[in-house]
């Protein structure tokens, strides 16, 4: 089955009971037992719900996994993984990072005696050098956010599995459409489902899949015990944003390309971060485990003077938080995604008071360069 068709049919998409051709928001905490000795699929919607099954299905379809688990936001996700790791365990991470996983893993997960060193994710070989007698894991996000970065996913699996550890990675600017990370060999590929997976700026919500059975156990067994899972009203929309998730991914993915390589030519844009561009330093890399370049360039406009003046011009893009929906969004990462850093550690990562993240929507995008062109000519 092809992704277009995939993600609208991959998956029991109508309701088994009526025939609904949107299976229904189940908005109940607890389901009738009329025989106490009968064991039944439904007690509890912690335990499961059959709206949050659904979008399991759904997201299991587009990962190519067997099991998939559905969380109340992509951090939520994330944690339930990562508080699975013991007191004395190591992980090795990417030092480019999105700042709330950077957070819980420096102010949190120490303090349950769980350490984690951090790497410059370009090389593979910094992963290998990091692992020592207790290394548990590595994590990876490629590209990273905000500066773009890439892990070499193959090399990096490779020394995983050499060494017997668990590899981590968080898909969520690549999506399981542009990137299959766990047919590349990921134990757990995270998305966080609020971005491009749903789509419309009106949901948070996390998706864990794997391919492996106990993993997916220790999954499920966390998600109940922690509590962190996803809504019923919020699996139905996400359900609802996924079956169009191909073609917005499509050009999304296509209108990117096209802005980075306007960017990149442009006199006021001091840098252009874009893997899909042949001047990314692992554009080879990048394109040999992933589709194309993706939905997000971000670019360097020097200070933070420029910033502001282009952020006050710019009309068509919403300025926010968040990335992934239908409409294009511009980040500041300084204030924004890593606002929780501190400055110093946010120049370790490339998170300069010039860099904007841009999430590029579905427009026109000649309408967007337009816009764009217009907010760059205000900076003197
Ligand atoms: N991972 C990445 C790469 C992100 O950009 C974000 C949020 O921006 C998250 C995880 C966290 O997702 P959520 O906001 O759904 O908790």
């Amino acid at each position: 089955m092809k992704i277009n068709t995939k993600v609208i049919h991959g998956y029991p998409m109508t309701d088994k009971y009526t025939g609904s051709s949107s299976i229904p928001i189940y908005q109940s905490s607890t389901y009738s037992q009329t025989n106490i000795e009968e064991k039944y699929k439904y007690i509890y919607s912690r335990f499961s719900n059959p709206s949050r099954d659904s979008l399991s299905d759904a997201i299991c379809a587009i990962e190519n996994a067997q099991y998939a688990e559905m969380f109340s936001s992509g951090m939520a996700a994330i944690s339930a993984i990562l508080l699975n790791f013991s007191q004395g365990d190591h992980i090795v991470a990417c030092k480019s990072i999105y700042g709330g996983s950077f957070q819980l893993m420096t102010e949190f997960l120490p303090r349950y005696g769980i350490s984690v060193s951090f790497v410059d994710a370009t090389d593979p070989l910094n992963y290998a050098n990091a692992i020592n007698e207790h290394t548990k894991a590595f994590y990876i996000e490629t590209p990273s956010n905000p500066t773009l970065q890439i892990t070499d996913l193959k090399s990096v699996i490779s020394i995983a599995k050499k060494n017997n550890l668990i590899t981590i990675c968080d898909n969520t600017f690549m999506t399981p459409l542009l990137s299959d990370v766990l047919s590349l060999g990921i134990d757990f590929s995270i998305n966080s489902a609020t971005k491009f997976i749903n789509g419309h700026s009106d949901v948070i919500l996390g998706t864990v899949a794997t391919n492996n059975e106990r993993y997916a156990e220790m999954l499920h067994k966390s998600a109940v015990a922690i509590g962190s899972i996803a809504a019923p009203f919020d699996s139905w929309l996400t359900m609802r944003g996924l079956k169009s998730m191909a073609m917005r991914v499509e050009r999304s993915s296509e209108n990117a390309q096209k802005l980075a390589e306007h960017l990149e030519k442009h006199s006021k844009v001091k840098h252009v971060f874009y893997p899909g561009l042949t001047s990314h330093p692992n554009h080879q890399i990048h394109m040999s485990q992933s589709k194309n370049g993706g939905m997000v360039v971000s670019f360097d406009l020097d200070n933070y003077d420029n910033v502001k003046t282009f952020l006050d011009a710019v009309r068509i893009p919403l300025v926010a938080v968040s990335l992934g929906g239908i409409e294009s969004i511009i980040s500041y990462p300084r204030i924004m995604s890593h606002a929780c850093l501190s400055e110093e550690e946010r120049l370790v990562q490339g998170v300069t008071e010039g860099l904007l993240r841009f999430s590029v929507g579905c427009e026109d995008i000649d309408d967007i360069i337009v816009d764009i062109d217009n907010a760059l000519a205000q900076i003197k």
